[in-house]
């Protein structure tokens, strides 16, 4: 285990298992070197990932079963070369970080964090706080519309946003159209949400050119991955007014947030919180561990990760 679960699902896991914990051990080293030829399932968070270097480590290793949908933090392609399965937690956590998402949409817009530094600060008294960017009638552009973008898609049309979306694939169950072309999109929309998966296949996605194409009163949030978005260009964009504001609860190099968007008061951030809420975080908990369980009972895995 290089991290525990919530406590219920860590018992379960090490009432059923012998369960080494990498994470709490005084010597990693010593204790790779001690267990890591009979380890035979990795459990680990789309954060913390699984390095090839890891797992080369590991002759015995049948499986890697991830607290999170997004597996970009593991070598996807070292495993595939392998033949190791990966499973991850989707389905349990997107109505949760749909609902952040819109949060983040919100708060930015009508810049909810700042009217309440405002009103704590006692500026209330000298006048009104400066007027916000209504939400109905402006167009949502979404990036990637999977699980979590169509239910983002499905709150941003109850709040009266117009909805487009970019993927690499059509969907013609959808009634949202479809704009294959993202650097026209972002011309278009009002809001650029990313909901994409990270990886190396959307490293950047987010371009400076993407960002350029974004208008002075267009806002961006990102619930995805920081990797998508070319951060040194969004910061730049956001110091500099080319962009409204921006709602981010990821980054490039988490926990670090560049120092200079700490002190933008039209940009609200959150600690990579997409999913953590008791309920999602018990769900996705159990389903490592239900994963965990299958695997070992020579069952297939309840959520495998489709390689490409
Ligand atoms: P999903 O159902 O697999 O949806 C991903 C969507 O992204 C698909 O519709 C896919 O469509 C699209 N996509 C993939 N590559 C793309 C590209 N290069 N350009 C544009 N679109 C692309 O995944 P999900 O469950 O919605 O989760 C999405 C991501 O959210 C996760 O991978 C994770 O990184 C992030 N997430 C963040 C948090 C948080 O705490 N902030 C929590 C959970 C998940 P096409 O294949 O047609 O392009």
């Amino acid at each position: 285990m290089l991290r525990g679960l919530l406590p219920r699902q860590t018992a379960q896991i090490e009432e059923r298992y012998t369960a080494h914990r990498l994470d709490l051990a005084e010597d990693r080293e010593a204790l790779l070197a001690q267990v890591a030829p009979r380890i035979t399932a990795i459990v680990t968070s789309g954060e913390l990932g699984c390095s090839a270097e890891l797992m080369d480590r590991l002759p015995r290793l049948e499986m890697i079963s991830c607290f999170g949908v997004g597996v970009d933090g593991i070598d996807l392609a070292y495993c595939k070369q392998r033949g190791i399965p990966v499973s991850n937690t989707p389905d349990v956590l997107t109505e949760d970080v749909a609902d952040l998402a819109i949060g983040l949409t919100i708060a930015t817009m009508r810049r909810i964090v700042a009217a309440d530094r405002f009103v704590r600060a006692g500026s209330w008294q000298n006048g009104p706080l400066p007027l916000a960017t209504r939400l109905a009638g402006k167009t949502a552009g979404i990036i990637g519309l999977g699980r979590i973008g169509k239910a983002i898609a499905k709150r941003a049309e109850a709040h009266g946003l117009n909805v487009v979306w970019h993927g690499r694939h059509d969907q013609p169950d959808v009634s949202w159209p479809r704009r294959p072309d993202l650097v026209a999109m972002a011309r278009e929309v009002d809001l650029l949400v990313v909901a994409c998966p990270g990886g190396p296949a959307t490293r950047g996605l987010v371009s400076r050119e993407v960002l350029s194409a974004l208008r002075p009163s267009s806002f961006l949030v990102n619930i995805s991955r920081g990797s998508v978005i070319d951060e040194p260009a969004l910061v730049e964009a956001l110091v500099a007014g080319k962009i409204a504001g921006a709602g981010l609860d990821v980054f490039a190099d988490e926990p670090n947030v560049p120092a200079p968007l700490l002190d933008l008061p039209n940009v609200v951030l959150t600690p990579h919180i997409g999913s953590a809420t008791e309920e999602t975080r018990d769900a996705m908990a159990q389903l490592v561990v239900d994963n965990l369980d299958a695997h070992y009972a020579g069952r297939p895995l309840l959520t495998p990760w489709r390689f490409d």
